[in-house]
Order: C-alpha cells, then sequence, then structure tokens
C-alpha cells in the first residue's frame, strides 16, 4: 500500500508500533489504535504498546512483487498471535521461506516497506523477524 507523505503521516503511530485498543467496557482487545472498540462500538477504550513478540499461527508465500516487497520472493505473509493475545498480519523476514513455521516465535521490526523513487521518501512499518 503506497500512502501519500500526509496520510503516511496520519496513520504513523499505527505504522511504527504495534498498538493495542483495549475496551473497558466489553474487554476485548485489538490491534492499532482505534477510537472505538470493534466488538461493541464503545468509545471508552485505552492503549497499550505491544512487547512486540509472538507466534506465528499460518503464513503463506506471495509470489508476485508488491510495492512494499524487498528484494526477494517469495515473501512470507503470516499471522502473527502476539502475547498480548491479538493477531496481526505482517511479513516474516530475515529467514528463508522454506524455513517458516508455524509456531515459531517472531518479533517485530522496523524494516522499509516502500520508497517513493530511488531519492523520495523512504517508507517504514512493521514486520517480524525470529526470536
Ligand atoms: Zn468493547
Amino acid at each position: 500500500m503506497k500512502l501519500s507523505a500526509p496520510q503516511f503521516w496520519r496513520v504513523r503511530e499505527n505504522q511504527y508500533k504495534l498498538v493495542i485498543t483495549i475496551c473497558g467496557d466489553c474487554g476485548k482487545k485489538v490491534v492499532f489504535k482505534r477510537p472505538t472498540c470493534p466488538y461493541c462500538g464503545s468509545g471508552r477504550v485505552e492503549y497499550a504498546e505491544s512487547a512486540g513478540v509472538g507466534v506465528v499461527e499460518e503464513f503463506t508465500k506471495v509470489y508476485f512483487k508488491r510495492d512494499s516487497s524487498e528484494d526477494r520472493l517469495p515473501e512470507v505473509v503470516g499471522v502473527v498471535r502476539l502475547g498480548e493475545g491479538v493477531r496481526v498480519v505482517g511479513e516474516i523476514v530475515s529467514i528463508r521461506d522454506s524455513e517458516v513455521r508455524e509456531g515459531m516465535e517472531v518479533e517485530a521490526v522496523l524494516r522499509k516497506y516502500v520508497s517513493d523513487d530511488p531519492y523520495g521518501i523512504i517508507y517504514y512499518g512493521i514486520k517480524f523477524k525470529p526470536v
């Protein structure tokens, strides 16, 4: 996903940190900073930063190049269950695609997503690497 610089600035908190929204009414947690609870609609929410450590629950391999692809294919995209109990989708990096396993421990890292051009703005975001 390629965003303009102003768009990226507005969503930067969710790009650079794993923020968890915790509902003060139903108690459910969801990843990313949200103004209301997606389960019950309550606006009584609190935020906490995830430790960024979790387990790969499932994954798939993507064989087409996207804007955010690093210089390798296939890229591995996984569903990671964080230690706080919420799930988030992210690319698994710093490991061969054939070595990724369900149940492996990973931690969040800040990596390049995309750049405007060779001399343009470089956008970073959260990906996951083995612990
Ligand atoms: Zn709720």
